[in-house]
C-alpha cells in the first residue's frame, strides 16, 4: 500500500474541459446546473478524506441541480477518459512512482480507479482526489464497493499512511515442498481500527495469493545461491545473507513482499532444519 501525492488540479478546470464542445442534452444542461454543487463537494471530499471520514458520504443516484448518475458516468467515460479531460487522466496515471499500483504494490498501473465507485457515488465521477492510478486487477476487485463503516474502507493512497510500521509478514513452511503464507500482523502502535482496515484491504484484494505467486518465483531463483552460502558457512552465514536482503528490500518501503519473504525464511525452522539441513530428501 503506497502513499501517493494528491493530483495537483482544480475541479472547476476539469468540468470546463469536460463540457467544452459538449452538445449532448440534457447532459450539458444538467451538468451546468450541478457544477457549483460538484465543485463544493469536491472540496468536501478532500476535507473528509483528511479526517478519515469518507465513509460518512451516503450512496446516491443523483447530483443536486439535476445531473443524473448516467450523466456523470457518461461524462467520465466519454469526456474525461476519451476527450478533453484526457490530459488530466494522463497526469493522474503518472503519479505512482515506477508506475506501481498503490493498492497491491506489485502490478503496473493500467487504469484509473474511483476510490468511491462512480456508480454508487456519481457526484465524484470526475473528482481528482477520488481518481487513483491502479492496476486492472485491483480496480476489478474493488469494483463498486460501498463503505458502511471506517473499518470497511480500503487503503486510500492520497490520505492514508500504512507504511509507518512493519505489518506485512510471511510464514514459510516445508511440507514436501516449500510453502508461503502472507498475512497482516498488528503493529504495537496501530489502533485496532487501522489494523482491521489493513487486513480488510489485504483480504479484499487477495494480496496473499498475489504475493505467494511472486514469492514462489523469487525463491526458485534464489535457492541455489542460498544453498551455496549454506555449504560455505552453514546457518550463520545464511542468516547474515537473509538479514542483508531484508535490509535491502526495506530500504524504500517497510512493507514489501520480498522483505516479508526473506524475514519469513529467517524465522522458519523448517527452512533451516528441513530444507537447508538436508532432511528434505
Ligand atoms: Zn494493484
Amino acid at each position: 500500500m503506497i502513499k501517493l501525492e494528491k493530483p495537483d488540479m482544480e475541479q472547476k478546470d476539469i468540468i470546463d474541459v469536460c463540457i467544452d464542445n459538449l452538445k449532448k442534452e440534457p447532459t450539458l444542461s444538467n451538468i451546468k446546473r450541478s457544477r457549483a454543487f460538484i465543485e463544493r463537494k469536491s472540496s468536501t471530499y478532500n476535507t473528509l478524506g483528511e479526517r478519515g471520514e469518507l465513509g460518512k458520504i451516503p450512496v446516491h443516484s443523483k447530483v443536486l441541480g439535476g445531473a443524473t448518475k448516467d450523466d456523470m458516468v457518461w461524462i467520465y467515460d466519454k469526456k474525461f477518459v476519451r476527450d478533453g479531460g484526457r490530459s488530466y487522466y494522463d497526469k493522474i496515471m503518472k503519479i505512482p512512482p515506477f508506475a506501481r499500483c498503490p493498492f497491491c504494490g506489485v502490478r503496473r498501473v493500467s487504469t484509473l480507479d474511483h476510490y468511491l465507485a462512480k456508480t454508487e457515488y456519481p457526484i465524484f465521477a470526475i473528482t481528482p482526489n477520488n481518481l487513483i492510478a491502479s492496476c486492472a486487477d485491483c480496480n476489478k476487485k474493488k469494483s463498486n464497493l460501498v463503505y458502511k463503516n471506517r473499518e470497511d474502507e480500503l487503503f486510500h493512497p492520497y490520505y492514508d499512511e500504512f507504511d509507518d510500521e512493519i505489518w506485512l509478514k510471511a510464514k514459510v513452511m516445508f511440507k514436501n515442498e516449500i510453502l508461503f503464507e502472507f498475512y497482516v500482523e498488528k503493529p504495537e502502535n496501530w489502533t485496532d481500527e487501522k489494523y482491521t482496515r489493513a487486513k480488510n484491504h489485504f483480504d479484499k484484494l487477495e494480496l496473499n495469493n498475489l504475493y505467494i505467486s511472486h514469492a514462489a518465483e523469487e525463491f526458485s531463483e534464489c535457492q541455489y545461491s542460498l544453498k551455496r552460502i549454506y555449504e560455505t558457512g552453514g546457518n550463520d552465514l545464511v542468516q547474515v545473507e537473509l538479514l542483508d536482503r531484508i535490509k535491502e528490500h526495506r530500504s524504500n518501503m517497510k512493507n514489501t513482499w520480498r522483505a516479508a519473504l526473506y524475514e519469513g525464511l529467517l524465522n522458519s525452522k523448517d527452512f533451516f532444519d528441513i530444507y537447508l539441513g538436508g532432511r528434505s530428501n
